[in-house]
């Protein structure tokens, strides 16, 4: 008889508990996958996918305008957000059942509730135990809020994309990803949309340039941002809220959504009491092959704070699943790992900032390019893109690139492999390119920028 119930237990049906799950089920073994809210998770469910159609969505009102330049007349244009919402939830109906299906499919067991671990190799769901001879912790992260005033009067990016009504005014706190792209979905739909927030611009931890162009592109769009500058009490007036800001100013709005930080879901799960160590903001510490401080758990995807990006807990549960299961030992990369903000426009990038860059190797020869998208030079649209490569001087190996423009995140994706293959400022400048489209300025840029101490020399 078996010693354990199960191979494996994986406690959260995301991402990279999915992965792990189905993978380990497809190699032989015996897995439970424990989910207290949907299979599928945060990107599936509360993340990405959701998030990207409203992204679509938003976008058709400027595309409605830009039509207009090439000769078309558009009248009657109306909104149904209720539709929307419903058409979304559709979706995510749709692609849940199909992560149903790949669990079923790979003989995963489904439990149905919160797991908690009781000892290193049992997980009781509710109120029942089973044993296994490894765990998996894949629970995710969950908006953290702070400690502001009023604060419960405030939604989340899980709530902001299941609003009945769409609010004609939003607070939107914060400058990471999620907060811009979120600012980008309200402002194109034509709410009167204010991002707040504590740097000098959005985006920190981007490529200086990008982040300077998009907030400069955001502004333009009639995005109203208020830098340097953070809500210090949130009050509920009669049928608005009010927004009291450190800088003195009130704003009256219908709601206010914070995206300031994800916490690692490891509270109340018993990790702790079995000796699994954790970093100070909850993260499941793990080694290079995603085990913990307890031989028989395992950890990957947002509970680890390594890289919280769909694709990089995919890697990790796939690397997991190979190594224990499939006698292929894969620690997962988390080199060059390329990202995107959807924002309005959106940004694709891979590799290093110059910032980092220049931490990293030192001199640096630096490519970047202005340029109006094609689609807009007929049309009143003013919107602006920015390319730049970041290449090792003493190598030439293009170590950084980063995009601000239309379908940026397509194009960064293919130049992803170059860079990850090591490709040098040479190898691009011979890549033909394919006429007329913007990439094709990855493959032409032969102006270095000046080094900052020349111009300065020369001023
Ligand atoms: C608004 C938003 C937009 C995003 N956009 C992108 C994007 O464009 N691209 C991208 O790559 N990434 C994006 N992300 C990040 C991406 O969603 C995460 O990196 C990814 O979902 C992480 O997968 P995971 O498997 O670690 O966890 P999750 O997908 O969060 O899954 C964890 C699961 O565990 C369950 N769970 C937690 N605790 C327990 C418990 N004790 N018992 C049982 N079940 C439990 C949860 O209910 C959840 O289903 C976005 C995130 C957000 C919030």
């Amino acid at each position: 008889m078996a010693r354990y119930d199960y191979d494996l237990i994986t406690i959260g049906a995301g991402s990279g508990g999915v992965r792990a799950s189905r993978l380990a089920g497809r190699f032989g073994a015996r897995v439970a996958v424990v989910e207290e809210l949907r299979v599928g998770g945060t990107c599936v469910l509360r993340g990405c996918v959701p998030k990207k159609l409203l992204v679509y969505g938003s976008h058709f009102r400027e595309e409605v305008a830009d039509m207009a330049g090439y000769g078309w007349s558009v009248e009657g244009v109306s909104h149904d957000w209720g539709a929307m919402i419903a058409a979304k939830d559709k979706e995510l109906d749709r692609l849940h059942g199909i992560y149903m299906n790949l669990l079923n499919g790979a003989g995963n067991t489904v439990l149905d509730g919160r797991g908690v671990v009781v000892d290193p190799h049992t997980v009781e769901v509710e109120g029942k135990r089973y044993t296994s001879e490894r765990i998996l912790i894949a629970t995710g992260g969950w908006p953290s809020l702070p400690d502001v005033p009023g604060i419960e009067h405030a939604i989340t990016s899980n709530e902001a994309l299941d609003l009945p009504q769409r609010p004609e005014r939003v607070a939107i706190v914060g400058s990471g990803f999620i907060a811009v792209e979120f600012a980008g979905i309200f402002n194109s739909f034509g709410s009167e949309t204010h991002l707040i927030y504590r740097a000098d611009k959005v985006l920190r931890g981007f490529d200086e340039d990008m982040r300077i162009a998009l907030t400069g592109e955001l502004k333009k769009k009639g995005l109203h941002q208020h830098p340097e500058t953070l809500p210090t009490r949130i009050e509920k007036g009669a049928d608005c809220y009010l927004v009291h800001l450190s800088d003195g100013e009130v704003l009256e709005v219908d709601a206010v959504m914070y995206a300031t930080g994800r916490s690692p879901n490891t509270k109340g799960i018993g990790l702790e009491s079995v000796g699994v160590e954790l970093a100070d903001n909850g993260a499941v510490k793990v080694d290079e092959w995603s085990r913990s401080s307890v031989l028989s758990i395992w950890a990957i995807g947002d509970v680890t704070d390594r890289i919280q990006l769909t694709p990089v807990a995919l890697a990790e549960g796939q690397a997991f699943a190979e190594t224990e299961f499939n006698n292929n030992p894969i620690r997962p990369d988390h080199d060059d790992v390329p990202s995107a903000v959807f924002s309005q426009p959106p940004i694709g990038t891979v590799g290093l900032s110059e910032a980092a860059a220049a931490k990293k190797y030192g001199a640096l020869d630096i490519y970047v390019s202005g340029f109006r998208p094609m689609k807009y030079t007929m049309t009143e649209n003013s919107e602006r893109g920015l390319m730049k490569l970041v290449v090792d001087r003493a190598s030439q190996r293009v170590v950084g690139a980063h995009m601000l423009g239309v379908d940026a995140p397509e194009i960064i994706q293919g130049v992803a492999i170059a860079v990850r293959m090591g490709a040098t400022k040479r190898d691009f400048d011979r890549t033909i390119g394919i006429h007329p489209t913007a990439a094709e300025e990855f493959v032409t840029m032969r102006e270095k920028r000046p080094d900052p101490e020349n111009v300065a020399a020369a001023e």
